[in-house]
């Protein structure tokens, strides 16, 4: 399943040039490679995440791109309103893609402190971050945000209790939002990764142990995507060429949900 590393990006010059982007996660795996994609295609990047270091190689690194970086966790006030003050009053469009993996806990094994730092990175900053930008978007009668959720958002068996539960709420927020903010113009959509050669997967063997997935899932795991490959499902979304899409959850995991 999945088709890996064959896929060569290819971007499309002008998709968003004039338009103000927030990227969450943007200096590492999925959020670098989305933040990328868009200043490439001429968008002007607030790109944000609680690495500084990276962030600040990352944009170096990209000198000719309009790459902002502000560093700070976003689960914080502080940082959203200083993500928000970077895009000077007006955010075209958000990708919501920050977010930590538990350790792997079923239920009776879940520790209170882990359940809370999971629901505050993956559900609480997200939402933090989209209801400080929802009120421009308004003002400007458009928007279109995408949040990255997981096949974990989708299903019961492939992670940990709090990832799974706060990956199945980062959904209904998307539903919700596409619902009660779709008749005003703006967008909500999510896109679920199945697994991506990224940093958050340095635990690989566990995340996949048969005991874990179950036998059918098991012997389907994809071949791991590309952070580019994520990148280009959420760039779609976000930009106009999704501009029929609202409320919409994409699988992009080589199939495995389709399981
Ligand atoms: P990653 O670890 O490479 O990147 C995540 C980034 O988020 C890092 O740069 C990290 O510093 C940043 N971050 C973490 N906490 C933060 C905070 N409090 N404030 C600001 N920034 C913070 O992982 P990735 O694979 O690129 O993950 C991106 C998203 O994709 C996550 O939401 C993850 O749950 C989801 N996802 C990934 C996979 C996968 O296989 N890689 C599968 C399903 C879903």
């Amino acid at each position: 399943m999945g088709n890996g590393s064959a896929w060569q990006e290819a971007t499309t010059p002008g998709r968003f040039a004039g338009k103000t982007v927030i990227v969450t996660g943007a200096a590492s795996g999925i959020g670098q490679a989305t933040a990328l994609r868009i200043a490439k295609e001429g968008g002007r990047v607030i790109a944000a995440d609680i690495s500084k270091e990276r962030l600040d190689d990352f944009v170096a690194e990209n000198g000719s791109l309009d790459l902002v970086p502000v560093s700070g966790d976003i689960s914080t006030e502080e940082t959203v309103a200083a993500v928000v003050a970077a895009a000077g009053g007006r955010v075209d469009a958000l990708a919501n893609v920050a977010g930590i993996m538990d350790n792997f806990a079923p239920i009776h094994e879940v520790d209170d402190e882990r359940w809370e730092r999971v629901f505050r990175i993956n559900v609480t900053a997200l939402m933090r971050l989209t209801r400080a930008v929802v009120p421009l978007m308004l003002e400007a009668g458009t928007g279109s945000v995408v949040n990255v959720a997981s096949e974990a958002g989708l299903r019961g068996s492939a992670a940990g209790a709090a990832y799974t539960a706060s990956k199945h709420a980062v959904i209904g927020l998307t539903k919700n939002s596409a619902v009660i903010y779709g008749p005003k113009g703006l967008r909500f959509n999510a896109v679920a990764p199945g697994p991506t050669m990224t940093g958050i997967v340095a635990n690989w063997g566990s995340h996949m142990a048969a005991e874990r997935l179950g036998p059918l899932m098991q012997a389907n795991v994809p071949t791991p995507a590309t952070a580019q490959q994520l990148a280009a499902s959420i760039t779609f979304l976000l930009s106009d060429d999704g501009t029929n899409i609202n409320g919409a959850i994409l699988a992009s995991d080589g199939g495995w949900s389709a399981l």
